[in-house]
């Protein structure tokens, strides 16, 4: 399909050209007119100057015969003859000649019989034809000067409109090329352009994939972290900002990873943020209202706040500011990134909530049996690798069914909420603390013997029954444990150390609770009871 403007050009360059085969047209007849009329002027000339020669010829006054007459007049009518010869395409001049030959000759064909005699007369009325033959060749000169001149004139006239007409066309087109061309260059460099922008918009949605399948192998948070700063430095190279994670209790924002500062930026809380207030992504310079977050530095150019969404709600907020201005497709990349930030997170804390459901007591946030009894095999067989011992205790609260009865359940529970933070206070990090079931309890002490083991025993059981109970504001009182250890030392299989730790706590039961047992074939000056009695 052709545009108006592209018709019209068709149009115009038709007209163009049928304006210059018309001037060229006119050009070539005229400067054929003027040769003809050139030609003309060279002939009627030549005509003249032979009328003037046979004009020379003409005898004298005293009149003429003889012999000599007869010579005088053959030169006279041979001259006359190129004359005729000449004008022989002009009926007047024809006349003309047949009158001058007809003083010369008698009767006849030309040269046929001369006169005899000239008579003055006779010279005067051939000088008078020669007159009228010059008279008309003068006449026929000017008028081919005339349109000699003529053709002169139109022609520079016309020459010069073809001239005018080509210079015209000649810089019409010169400057529709021109900008053709200009216009090609502008197209070349847009083309370019878009080509650069898209290898380079491929390049970022690389950077966010490849940064995505960073965090997805991520083992924890911290991991998950560092690839974000990473992956931000890289995708806007000139900014710096930050990723904040909201705290569980949804009242910070604690700076997680941050980049271009010289110190890490302070905290702030949630409603600093305008991109978390609202639940969608701030970009300052594409903002009609101009409210800034503020937790933004006052000197931030532009900026980008982006709300980063877990599974329920924002679990944090990734900011990036810039001296310049963001482009909206790098805007639209680092959502994009962070959309894959809030998945990955969100997978990670679902993974670890499932991980330590699996092996931890939902009410008091210690390992479960079941963990309990794979890290005690694992344990066991790491100390006899290493040559070393380790120590297991089962711990029983006492009179527990007693408080839950004149309590109630909330009240048990709450007691042994406070237990386990005791639990947790006393013993090491490398400790393993589990709820073993009901109000049973067992800690495996690694790189510890019977005798520490007793004594860590013993510091927990004098913490214990210094602390005091409370089930929200009503007071329990105290509560006591009685405890049994034993030692991998004399007991290397997992069922067999659980047995006699069990056999030590029954012991501990039996002499009145409130107390420490071990169990041991060795001579201790611990309270113990010896391996046979755990055995039975
Ligand atoms: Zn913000």
């Amino acid at each position: 399909m052709r545009t108006p403007a592209q018709k019209l050009a068709r149009i115009g360059a038709f007209a163009a050209a049928v304006l210059i085969l018309l001037l060229l047209a006119g050009t070539v007849s005229l400067t054929l007119s003027y040769l003809r009329a050139e030609a003309w002027v060279e002939h009627t000339t030549e005509v003249i100057a032979q009328i003037r020669s046979t004009r020379g010829l003409l005898p004298g006054t005293p009149a003429l015969s003889g012999a000599s007459l007869r010579v005088k007049i053959s030169g006279i009518l041979r001259q006359f003859n190129v004359v005729g010869d000449l004008t022989r395409d002009n009926p007047q001049q024809v006349r003309n000649a047949a009158d001058f030959r007809a003083i010369f000759l008698v009767s006849g064909p030309a040269n046929s019989g001369f006169r005899a005699k000239i008579e003055p007369q006779d010279t005067a009325a051939a000088d008078a034809i020669l007159d009228d033959m010059e008279h008309e060749e003068e006449h026929l000169l000017i008028r081919r000067i005339g349109v000699q001149s003529m053709a002169t004139r139109y022609g520079a006239v016309v020459g010069f409109a073809l001239c005018a007409v080509l210079l015209i066309l000649g810089a019409g087109a010169g400057l529709a090329l021109r900008r053709e061309l200009e216009k090609r260059a502008r197209a070349d460099q847009a083309l370019i352009a878009e080509r650069d922008g898209l290898a380079e918009h491929t390049r970022e949605l690389a950077m966010v994939s490849a940064g995505s399948r960073m965090m997805q192998a991520a083992r924890d948070e911290a991991q998950v972290n560092e690839v974000v700063g990473q992956v931000l430095r890289d995708l806007a190279p000139a900014s710096r900002g930050y990723f904040g994670a909201v705290s569980p209790s949804n009242d910070l924002v604690e700076i997680c990873v941050s980049w271009g500062y010289a110190a890490a930026p302070p905290p702030f809380v949630p409603a600093d943020c305008l991109a978390l207030q609202l639940g969608r992504t701030i970009h300052r310079s594409a903002s009609l209202v101009r409210v800034d977050c503020r937790h933004a530095l006052p000197e931030s150019g532009d900026y980008v706040c982006i709300p980063v969404q877990g599974s329920a709600g924002p679990i944090g907020v990734l900011h990036v500011a810039t001296q310049e201005t963001f482009d909206r497709k790098r805007c639209d990349v680092i959502e994009m990134f962070a959309a894959h930030v809030g998945l990955e997170l969100a997978n990670l804390r679902m993974r670890d909530a499932l991980r330590s459901q699996t092996v931890r007591d939902p009410l008091t946030g210690l390992f479960n049996r079941r963990y309990f009894d794979e890290t005690l095999s694992r344990e066991l067989l790491a100390a006899a690798r290493h040559a070393s011992t380790l120590a297991v205790l089962i711990i029983d609260v006492d009179h527990f069914k007693r408080l839950n009865d004149s309590q109630g359940h909330a009240a048990g529970d709450d007691a042994l909420r406070t237990f386990a933070r005791v639990l947790r206070s006393t013993f090491r990090e490398s400790d393993v603390l589990c709820r073993y079931g009901g109000e049973e309890f067992a800690v495996i002490l690694p790189d510890v013997d019977l005798e520490h083991a007793f004594d860590r025993a013993e510091t927990l059981r004098r913490q214990v029954t210094e602390t005091e109970m409370c089930s929200g504001n009503a007071a329990l009182g105290n509560i006591t444990i009685s405890i049994g250890a034993a030692a991998s030392a004399e007991f290397s299989d997992p069922q067999a150390i659980v047995r006699a730790a069990d056999a030590a706590l029954y012991q501990a039961k039996r002499m009145g609770r409130n107390a420490t047992w071990v169990c041991s074939n060795n001579n201790l000056t611990l309270p113990s009871i010896r391996v046979g009695a755990a055995a039975g």
